[in-house]
């Protein structure tokens, strides 16, 4: 006898979604794409390879991403290449490659796919993560922060979501910045010490970071650090002003948050997150903001950007807890039939509703009507249709609806529009 090899399991921090979960992952999906429409985006697919040096330029190179977190790997040519492990410098870095600015006018793109970080799994963290993104390139004109933000927040009500609150800041431009880091260093230079040891080190390498800090016992030091709101200049300024103005006039609720810098390097101005207190310790939904200065930093011309990334997996769990969005019907139709003459006419039958795109399944194996309701119910089928002898002698099969349990006679010819009137009816 053989022995049983042993099990082959997934990887720490990757998962497999199941059937079970996919349907709802799709709706949510849908959504985004029927959103990001309306908004005039299109879809931007980009490899899962990269070259090291994107990520390295782009999100810096003194971040927790770049320094701890890359799954990077020398190719057999010898080359370093990355598991993205987002994509905004794949946009990007597609838009110079192609030459997408020849253009002109403002591109608006979004993507969906997995990212990857070596990250300590917990809940609503994971290694492999999937991330629903938007980028804006081509303008920096305030009003395509505000319009884009009105979007995010439509779409976070379409799947259903309404315990949130967006987070807003602007980190300046790399004039003011440099100035109020100057800033921030002196008033560090004074309070490091009673600093966690991260912090300590951020202090000298990126100050910005150590308002990221999310150790409890520094809360009260980082709070009294000076604001980067109060250190913007005139140009800054007006424009974080102008895009409040109008949040305020869309009717888009925000709270300024002046700690809010973001992990990433590549950030100008308007900053933001979606924080949503169903979620737990990692609460932070969405994140993005503007890039001005990426584009030139991949080697492009200077072209102005906004964008966004959505935290699939946790986005998943918030739409599950406001439990709104429902999966749907998984199976609109599950032929049951009886006796050897009737399964031709079953398959033939199958063959025609899929064709009309109507989900349907049959059994190749003889089975009793009884077991066949059952399986019709275990599939979650909207509509058992039952073929006997009776049904063939008289042309007419029973439709049941198994929901209401109510039971026509259909002409075989005519149960594709049937299914469909009935389905049309009850959305
Ligand atoms: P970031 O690219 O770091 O701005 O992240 C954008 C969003 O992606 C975050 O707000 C999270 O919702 C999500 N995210 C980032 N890292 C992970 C991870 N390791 N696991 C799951 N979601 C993540």
């Amino acid at each position: 006898m053989t022995r049983r090899a042993e099990p082959i399991r997934s990887v720490k921090g990757t998962r497999d979604l199941l059937p079970g979960e996919t349907a709802l992952w799709q709706r949510v999906e849908d959504e985004a794409r029927r959103v990001f429409v309306a908004y005039n985006f299109r879809e931007i697919r980009t490899p899962v390879l990269e070259p090291t040096a994107l990520f390295a330029r782009s999100v810096g190179t003194d971040t927790d991403i770049v320094t701890k977190e890359m799954y990077t790997f020398q190719d057999r040519d010898n080359e370093s290449l990355t598991l993205r492990p987002e994509a905004t410098a794949s946009v990007v870095r597609a838009y110079i490659e192609h030459g997408l600015y020849n253009e002109g006018g403002v591109h608006k793109l979004y993507y969906l796919g997995p990212m990857f970080r070596r990250e300590r799994p917990q809940k609503g963290r994971y290694r492999q993560f999937y991330q629903i993104g938007a980028e804006v390139l081509g303008s920096d004109h305030p009003s395509i922060d505000a319009e884009f933000l009105e979007m995010l927040i439509l779409f976070l009500g379409r799947v259903g979501l309404r315990e949130f609150a967006l987070l807003l800041n602007s980190v300046g431009c790399p004039k003011c910045r440099a100035e109020y880091v100057k800033t921030l260093r002196r008033a560090l230079d004074r309070v490091k010490s009673s600093l966690c040891a991260d912090c300590q080190r951020r202090a000298e390498t990126n100050p910005l970071r150590v308002l990221d800090c999310k150790v409890e016992a520094d809360q009260p030091v980082i709070e009294k650090l000076p604001h980067i709101l109060e250190h913007l200049c005139p140009e800054c300024r007006q424009h974080f002003d102008r895009v409040t103005g109008e949040l305020a006039q869309r009717g888009v609720a925000y709270q300024i948050t002046p700690r809010l810098v973001r992990g990433l390097d590549y950030y100008t101005r308007t900053t933001f997150e979606v924080t949503s207190n169903v979620l737990g310790a990692q609460n932070a939904l969405l994140g993005g903001g503007r890039y001005d200065g990426l584009a030139e930093m991949l080697g492009g011309p200077p072209t102005p950007g906004f964008g966004v990334a959505i935290g699939q997996d946790r986005l998943m769990l918030a739409v599950e807890q406001a439990a709104q969005l429902k999966a749907g019907d998984r199976l609109t139709a599950y032929v049951a039939w009886m006796g050897d003459t009737a399964l031709q006419p079953a398959t033939r039958l199958v063959q025609e509703l899929r064709r009309e795109n109507i989900s349907a399944e049959i059994s190749y194996e003889p089975i009793k009507l009884k077991k066949s309701l059952g399986i019709a119910n275990k599939l979650a089928a909207r509509f058992a249709i039952i073929i006997g002898e009776g049904e063939l002698a008289t042309e007419r099969y029973q439709v049941k609806d198994m929901t209401s349990g109510q039971q026509e006679e259909v002409e075989p010819a005519r149960i594709a529009s049937y299914l469909k009137d009935k389905l049309m009816s009850s959305v």
